[in-house]
């Protein structure tokens, strides 16, 4: 879809570098008394083509025809009606617009509308300090500027892939190019007649279009580049240009690294907050349990919590045989007054059934406590116990608190966090390469048919 200008252009080229060899062109005709003034052969309006862009084919001002110009001659190519009307104004850039783009000073000098079925696209003429013509493809408002031009521009690696500067193209579009209308003036005569296969291939910011045997590989220019350089309006683009570096793709590497550095962080907070966990409990409690109905509650500690929020292992253990113990514990904050409670039972039974020998429970048990904040605490517990079959009652309950760093919980909440976040980056930049494969009949996201 990027479209050169036609086979003519690179001849033209070729002769115009002859020409400057011979000397240089000062002078436009008209600035010659020993030429007479060119003028148009349907309108007879005088034709001024300017000698250093190396024109050889002018739209008439006045009636839009298209003129081929060389040797001091005129000859019409053909007439273009309303086609053309208003094109060298309303085009992406007006003709006669200047700017300086990419370190080179620019003036738009021709305009060429182009189309294949519905698709339509302008391909801008803008001459240098040097009258050398270079191009800008504009395609639903996307610029992208002429990088490279010639038969030798792409070459074929082993795996028998175009390649351009180290990128490796892929095979875009295929369509003839029909010519729609056209303005200002140009350094290669005008074919309307010619409809050539053009065949597209892309690897941003890149697009390579192979036409009539010629490369022409064109550079993505953001439209704020344009703005700037031109200092006109533009209108914002339209979906995605086939040869639009995708924003997602150049932060890729970026992404990465946060991500990983994001993923060390976690680890490193999470191992450095459970630095401080310890084999010896912040507090170690035998509770009495000989006689529970008539005990007050049994007071330990106190003891402190040094972190913001803590996460404490409850172990309660008593050596109970077909028999259980519930403690209920409570955590008294002696600054505020507050207190966490908890509950916990262990219980164990065994015997002899059908089967064999069979046991259930265990004498201990273990429970994460969390988001208890810091402060100094006293232990408060209080015990039951019961008994089944031949059962004693235990006459003890242990108790023993450790402080436990934050818990591998939280250290996957982050992790899935993270990487949510770096999958929907993923997923973005997954969409904006759908999005231009979109307008391509070689979508790789699609099962070609
Ligand atoms: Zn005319």
């Amino acid at each position: 879809m990027a479209r050169g200008p036609g086979r003519g252009a690179v001849e033209s080229r070729e002769r115009k570098r002859l020409a400057f060899a011979r000397g240089p062109w000062a002078k436009t005709h008209n600035d010659d008394p020993r030429v007479p003034p060119l003028t148009c052969p349907t309108c007879h309006a005088a034709l001024s083509p300017t000698e250093r862009y190396g024109t050889e084919s002018i739209v008439c001002a006045q009636c839009r025809s298209i003129v081929g110009v060389a040797g001091g001659q005129v000859r019409l190519i053909g007439p273009q009606g309303d086609r053309a009307r208003g094109l060298g104004e309303s085009a992406p850039l007006p003709l006669g617009s200047r700017g300086r783009l990419r370190g080179k000073a620019l003036e738009v000098t021709g305009v060429i509308v182009r189309e294949e079925g519905d698709y339509r696209w302008h391909e801008l003429a803008l001459a240098d300090e040097n009258g050398d013509i270079t191009w800008l493809w504009v395609d639903r408002g996307h610029f992208s500027l002429l990088a490279c031009e010639g038969p030798h521009c792409v070459s074929m690696n082993d795996s028998r892939e175009y390649v351009y500067g180290g990128h490796t193209l892929r095979l875009f579009g295929r369509g003839k190019a029909d010519f729609v209308a056209a303005a200002g003036e140009f350094p290669f005569p005008i074919d309307p007649a010619e409809h050539p296969l053009i065949t597209d291939y892309v690897a941003p910011p890149y697009v390579a279009s192979f036409e009539s045997k010629v490369w022409w590989v064109f550079e993505y220019v953001p439209v704020h580049e344009i703005v700037a350089a031109f200092g006109v309006e533009c209108e914002a683009p339209s979906g995605v240009g086939c040869n639009q570096p995708a924003p997602y793709q150049r932060q890729r590497i970026a992404l990465a690294v946060v991500t990983l550095a994001a993923l060390v962080l976690a680890a490193v907070i999470h191992v450095a907050f459970g630095r401080n966990a310890s084999d010896v409990p912040v507090v170690a409690a035998t509770v009495d349990l000989r006689d529970p109905k008539n005990a007050n509650p049994q007071s330990f500690g106190p003891f402190k919590l040094e972190r913001r929020w803590n996460s404490l292992d409850v172990v309660v253990s008593s050596p109970v045989d077909n028999a259980w113990a519930d403690l209920t514990l409570a955590l008294v904050n002696e600054q505020t007054g507050r207190s966490y409670w908890t509950s916990h039972g262990v219980e164990f039974y065994r015997g002899w059934d059908s089967d064999g020998a069979w046991s259930e429970g265990s004498s201990s048990r273990s429970t994460l406590v969390r988001s208890i904040p810091a402060g100094t605490y006293t232990l408060l517990a209080h015990g039951e116990t019961g008994t089944w079959s031949t059962g004693a009652p235990p006459h003890t309950a242990m108790v023993q608190i450790y402080d436990r760093p934050s818990p591998a919980s939280n250290l996957l909440l982050a992790v899935g966090l993270i990487l949510a976040i770096a999958g929907g980056y993923v997923w973005l930049g997954y969409r904006f390469e759908a999005a231009r494969w979109e307008q391509s009949d070689f979508d790789p996201h699609k099962d070609n048919e």
